[in-house]
């Protein structure tokens, strides 16, 4: 089975319309795909039509930003009723904080001599309830002040650099219980990439499960092969369900295209046979 359970499109930070996402997925093989942008399903019913045109399975998705020992954290949720009143209003009160915490980015930029970030961020946002770090990430690309995206994340906006601003998200037990509350499944989205210690990783996995979420991306689009070697043995230990996912934005910015992750290592129980499909 194809299946790419995270990706993003232009109602967060991607770069193709819902529809062209799943076109995209078609094209490349995918059988069964999630879209999963930040804090928000708004492009969920335009994929959801897209993919049964196709005839390409489709699962509704979300990826919600979280706040975990000082550390930005993702929990995707798969299968999700995206009506469900519980998470859209707290989907709505994630996003709230954004627009805030935008203005002070560009605030930040500015004093290291940046102008009009906030103003080119907004541009860049198809969604104006989700100006997030990759627009101004495209900004500072497209105003000649770093080479690409990956280079501007080593330079700024990232804690410690210039046009970072510390911000409170979710709490992890919350938005594990909005995802349960729409039906879905919670997973642990690319968990290599936090820069947690290994007490701190293992309190989150505790109270992640304690919480009732069930499965972690073992195979993501931002591992590496020992990366999802080391989430796979933690799946097996802690009997978690396993996901695979590209976290597709765009072509230019995404190591791996929509459906082109490795394949899950045959014993770990996939996420997708305890989903509608
Ligand atoms: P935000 O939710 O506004 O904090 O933006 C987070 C988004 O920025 C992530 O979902 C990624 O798409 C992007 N991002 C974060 N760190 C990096 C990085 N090192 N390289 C490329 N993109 C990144
Ligand atoms: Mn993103
Ligand atoms: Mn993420
Ligand atoms: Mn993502």
């Amino acid at each position: 089975m194809n299946a790419d359970l995270h990706c993003h499109s232009t109602v967060s930070d991607g770069l193709l319309s819902p529809t062209e996402v799943v076109r995209r997925a078609h094209a490349n093989g995918v059988e069964l795909l999630a879209l999963t942008d930040h804090d928000e399903v708004g492009g969920l019913d335009e994929a959801c039509a897209a993919a049964q045109e196709l005839g390409l399975g489709f699962v509704p998705g979300v990826e919600i930003s979280v706040s975990f020992a000082g550390e930005t954290v993702h929990i995707v949720g798969l299968g999700i009723d995206h009506t469900d009143p519980v998470l859209l209003a707290g989907l709505a009160q994630v996003r709230g904080g954004r627009d805030a915490r935008a203005v002070r980015m560009g605030e930040e930029l500015a004093r290291v001599g940046i102008r009009g970030a906030l103003e080119g961020a907004r541009r860049l946002a198809g969604n104006p309830a989700l100006v997030s770090r990759s627009h101004f990430a495209r900004f500072l690309v497209g105003s000649g002040v770093m080479p690409d995206v990956k280079t501007v994340f080593d330079h700024y906006l990232v804690r410690g650099k210039p046009g970072f601003v510390e911000h409170e998200w979710a709490r992890l037990e919350v938005a594990v219980g909005w995802i349960r509350a729409a039906g879905g499944i919670a997973v642990v989205a690319h968990p290599a990439r936090y820069r947690l210690s290994r007490a701190d990783m293992e309190r989150l996995f505790d109270r992640f499960q304690a919480a009732g979420g069930e499965a972690v991306e073992v195979v993501s689009g931002a591992h590496t092969p020992d990366e999802a070697a080391r989430f796979a043995s933690e799946a097996r230990r802690r009997g978690l369900l396993a996901s695979r996912a590209s976290d597709f934005h765009g072509e230019k910015e995404s190591p791996v295209d929509l459906g082109r992750c490795n394949p899950l290592p045959p014993d770990l129980i996939p996420v997708w046979s305890r989903l509608p499909h």
